[in-house]
């Protein structure tokens, strides 16, 4: 037969409880009603920690950042005012858009993976997708004669997170169903967007110049837009490295060569390219 101590000792494990509060417990000998406020809030931590633990799995993150993980003196280019204006989620309170655009790198996924966490924990909904990856589900959603049913799992978060607009071009079909979302979700709740493509060269993306100026005038009434120019912060590792020269090294090649040759701003011009390729490809592995 246990003993109740060992009774109680298995009840606290199987609830997933902290055992050594019963050690506290005998050798402090707390009131009754302070050891079950410390037994409630104890459980109280642990089913909010469960409950994020499920909320941040049906938010499909790719990884999990936080902004305390993310160095913003890597990138002088961001406004910290400007992100600790967006980490107070009102914008999602007023059904507003953040875009990031830059290059590959810069730590766009990173920034809205870190909103849509933040956004989670404030008990707020949120998703994420791939551009491509959405306009493939619900083209294929589409094709089967239920897109309405499947759009609303892209409607029913407060937050939505598109990521990599405009690496992919969309077709015709996903062309039309970005339409439909981004109206429907248009001042009633809130859209974070990545993209390596300026608003200018938005027109590829979507074939159409038309309808790629309606998705920007509704997706950018409310919103903001993170312009990040610095550089990609995967590079910074292979500097460590010594695979890429370091700044100043490179920042004085690139002097030296502009003064000597005219041609040679274009070869750098051709390198900057493949490796902005090659980044693009190391993003998707
Ligand atoms: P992007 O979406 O702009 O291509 P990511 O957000 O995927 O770039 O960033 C690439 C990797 O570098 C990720 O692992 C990310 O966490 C990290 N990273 C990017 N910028 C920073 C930064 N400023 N501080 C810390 N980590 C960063
Ligand atoms: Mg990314």
């Amino acid at each position: 037969m246990n003993t109740p101590i060992e009774r109680l000792h298995t009840a606290l494990e199987s609830l997933g409880l902290k055992e050594n509060l019963l050690e506290q417990a005998s050798k402090k000998e707390p009131s009754y009603a302070d050891f079950l406020d410390e037994l409630l809030s104890c459980e109280v931590d642990a089913r909010r920690t469960r409950y994020l633990r499920a909320k941040l799995q049906l938010a499909h993150l790719p990884f999990l950042k936080t902004f305390e993980q993310f160095d913003f003196s890597f990138q002088p280019s961001l406004d910290e005012r400007q992100i600790r204006e967006l980490r107070s989620l009102r914008f999602i309170h007023e059904a507003s858009n953040v875009i990031f655009l830059g290059p590959p790198g810069v730590g766009k996924t990173h920034l809205s993976v870190a909103l849509a966490e933040a956004a989670i924990r404030a008990g707020l909904g949120a998703y994420f997708i791939t551009a491509h990856d959405l306009a493939t589900d619900l083209g294929r959603a589409y094709r089967e004669g239920r897109l309405d049913r499947r759009m609303r799992i892209y409607l029913a978060p407060k937050v939505l997170v598109i990521d990599e607009v405009g690496y992919l071009p969309l077709d015709d079909l996903g062309t039309t169903i970005f339409f439909q979302l981004v109206s429907a979700r248009y001042e009633r709740s809130s859209i974070i967007l990545t993209s390596n493509k300026s608003y200018g060269d938005w027109g590829s993306i979507f074939g159409d110049p038309i309808i790629a100026t309606a998705i920007l005038d509704r997706l950018l009434h409310h919103s903001t837009t993170i312009n990040i120019r610095g550089e990609s912060y995967r590079l910074k590792d292979r500097r460590k490295a010594g695979l890429v020269p370091p700044r100043e090294q490179e920042r004085s090649a690139a002097a030296t060569s502009l003064a000597s040759a005219s041609v040679a701003p274009k070869t750098r011009q051709k390198a900057a390219l493949g490796s902005t390729a090659s980044e693009a490809k190391e993003a998707h592995p």
